[in-house]
């Protein structure tokens, strides 16, 4: 679902909020480096599975974490989950903490959904993300002002294999063939990996199709020759903190 003009003409008054001479964030919707895909993954618990089928190609992806949608980002199962795609070399970025509409809240809660997550990752893996997708591809002048204020740039999508809308796994997967026939320069695919089609049975294919046809599989800091992390230290250790 994408809800740009609606999400744009929603916009709260710059004045009403005290940062109204913030530029706007940078709104990625493209890969800019000729002849890769970026595929990337919401929500999602199967990070294992997709991990597999993009490495077993040589192959790397982008993972958006939520902080408390699903599940917990601070459990111990979501933890190792993280430490494990990030170990895997794949790109770690956010989602928002719990999945709401940014273009419906305040400042004060724009910060707070993005800084839980960026927190999160920083104490998890010790990195600071630089990239988020905002909940539904949501987004208005608000939402882009305070993500420049953090350093974050809104990532949308060029191809929706349509896994959260209703599609089937054959329709998904006929989505990636009409994509691939059509060979575009460049592909930023959204997938959802909440459903369990599309780690076992959509994403195999859609690597095969992709990889056939000569495209690199990289993350998405890589497709657009940018920096995925604002800074990149040592994990913490837990503590009281780590709550949601
Ligand atoms: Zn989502």
């Amino acid at each position: 679902m994408f809800f740009h003009f609606e999400a744009t003409l929603r916009a709260t008054p710059a004045n009403a909020t005290g940062i109204d001479s913030t530029p706007l964030a940078q709104v990625i919707t493209k890969c800019t480096i000729p002849n890769t895909a970026a595929l990337t993954f919401d929500d999602g618990p199967y990070q294992r599975d997709i991990s597999k089928a993009l490495t077993d190609v040589g192959g790397k992806g982008t993972f958006f974490w939520n902080g408390d949608n699903y599940g917990c980002i601070y459990e111990d199962e979501d933890v190792e989950r993280v430490k494990f795609a990030y170990g895997q070399g794949h790109m770690v970025a956010s989602h928002t903490w719990a999945h709401k509409d940014l273009t419906t809240l305040s400042a004060e809660d724009i910060n707070s959904e993005m800084s839980r997550v960026e927190d999160a990752l920083d104490r998890i893996i010790g990195v600071r993300p630089a990239f988020t997708r905002p909940p539904y591809g949501n987004y208005n002048d608000l939402v882009r002002k305070i993500a420049h204020s953090r350093g974050q740039k809104l990532v949308t999508w060029d191809f929706d294999s349509g896994d959260s809308t209703g599609s089937t796994p054959a329709q998904s997967k006929k989505a990636y063939d009409k994509l691939v026939k059509k060979h575009p320069s460049t592909v930023l695919a959204l997938n959802h990996e909440t459903y369990e089609t599309t780690a076992h049975d959509v994403l195999p294919y859609a690597i095969k199709l992709l990889v056939g046809k000569g495209y690199k599989l990289v993350t998405l800091a890589e497709c657009l020759d940018m920096d995925p992390y604002q800074s990149v230290s040592n994990p913490q250790n837990r503590d009281g903190s780590w709550t949601c």
